[in-house]
């Protein structure tokens, strides 16, 4: 089936590979049949890196997590159970650490995994539920497992690129999500359109303005908690999430006096080295250098705050991961026989385990480090 007919199928509104849909710089490492599409590629290329020391030593996460004194990542209480329900995507942004895009309708949770989800988060004293994909919206399923995570009492966070709300199917989903009180994350690059475009496509500031006003007409981003919009910056090139708590007055300030759009919180995440930013630091020379900058910026104060500690991730397809990233590189909890799956998920080996980590995990530890929720330190 192609593409067009599955956003037929699925009545989408618009086929979800056309610029309507979704501005898109670029295609999926998949759709391309780049090498990099193999997680075990991407990890190669990481452990390529010239990274050395003082002393002439070679640089790894867990030998810097030692010489300061940190110790290897031990998990601590299970809070936030990450759903990734998918890397189905109207857009295809530059950077984005899934691959995800209109073709990836390869990777789609089944409704059985959903169930296995839901039987799993019922064993966790987790108090938020994170949804996540590609546009987690697209996934046909999406509204049930919002109603079921809600009907649980758990807070519900909804990862929205924004542009998705602007097709014609989700013209009422603002107002069905503010009526469950879940949180809107927002993924918007930048408060200026240069930079949000460079990234993530023509087009793409202007859906994003439009789709934040409809979310702040059914109040959501004006301090009711039961409506919290918040939006989660990330570089547009090889530099570091900027400093979060003086990023967001600013933000606050420009979104208001150029768009009369207010939000309620900003997150500021440091760009993944994996994926198709991984792609982008490659081929413009730049990553070795973003690899160094990453390095030098280990501060052991963002160390405890990393996700991975406090959270469990689900790929699409029921594989449980430390975090997002782990998810993204194909590094899964081992369990006693191989890799765990939600179906069999036991809450005391998980609180077990050995967290997985390699040079990627530099991306968490830099600077004011930098999680799904924003900075750690
Ligand atoms: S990439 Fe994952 S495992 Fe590594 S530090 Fe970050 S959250 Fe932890």
């Amino acid at each position: 089936m192609t593409i067009d007919a599955i956003s037929e199928a699925l009545d989408y509104g618009l086929p979800l590979s056309s610029d309507d849909a979704g501005p898109k710089p670029t295609r999926s490492l998949r759709a391309r049949r780049e090498p990099l599409a193999d997680t075990s590629a991407q990890l190669r290329r990481l452990a390529e890196v010239e990274l050395i020391d003082a002393n002439g030593a070679r640089i790894e996460f867990e030998r810097t997590l030692a010489g300061a004194g940190c110790g290897a990542l031990l998990p601590a209480a299970l809070e936030v159970f990450q759903i990734n329900i998918g890397k189905l995507c109207n857009m295809t942004c530059r950077h984005c650490h899934v691959d995800a895009g209109p073709d990836r309708t390869d990777a789609m949770m089944t409704r059985e995994t959903i169930d296995a989800c839901l039987w799993a988060l019922d064993k966790t004293d987790a108090h938020t539920v994170d949804i996540t994909g590609g546009a987690a919206e697209l996934h046909p399923h999406f509204r049930d497992l919002v109603e079921a995570c809600v009907a649980r009492g758990k807070h519900v966070i909804d990862r929205c690129n924004l542009t998705v709300l602007l097709l014609p199917r989700f013209h009422d989903l603002p107002a069905w999500l503010a009526e469950r009180g879940v949180e809107v994350v927002c993924s918007l690059p930048h408060y200026r359109r240069l930079s949000t475009d460079r990234q993530r496509g023509d087009g793409t500031y202007e859906k994003s303005i439009e789709a934040l006003r409809r979310l702040n007409a059914v109040g959501y981003g004006k301090g009711d908690p039961r409506r919290r919009l918040t939006l989660m910056t990330n570089p547009v090139g090889a530099f570091l999430a900027p400093a979060q708590a003086s990023a967001e007055p600013e933000w606050k300030a420009a979104l208001a006096r150029d768009h009369g759009i207010a939000f309620d919180r900003l997150i500021a995440l440091n760009n993944m080295p994996i994926s198709r930013y991984l792609e982008w630091l490659d081929a413009s020379g730049n990553l070795a250098a973003y690899m160094q900058r990453l390095v030098d910026a280990f501060n052991p104060a963002a160390v405890d705050g990393v996700m991975c500690r406090n959270t469990i991730s689900i790929s699409w397809d029921g594989f449980v991961y430390d975090c997002d990233f782990n998810q993204m590189l194909d590094l899964s909890c081992a369990g006693e026989g191989g890799p765990m799956h939600v179906r069999d998920f036991d809450p005391a080996a998980f609180a077990r385990r050995r967290i997985v980590t390699r040079r990627h995990c530099f991306g968490c530890t830099a600077g004011a480090g930098s999680s799904c929720g924003g900075a750690t330190a």
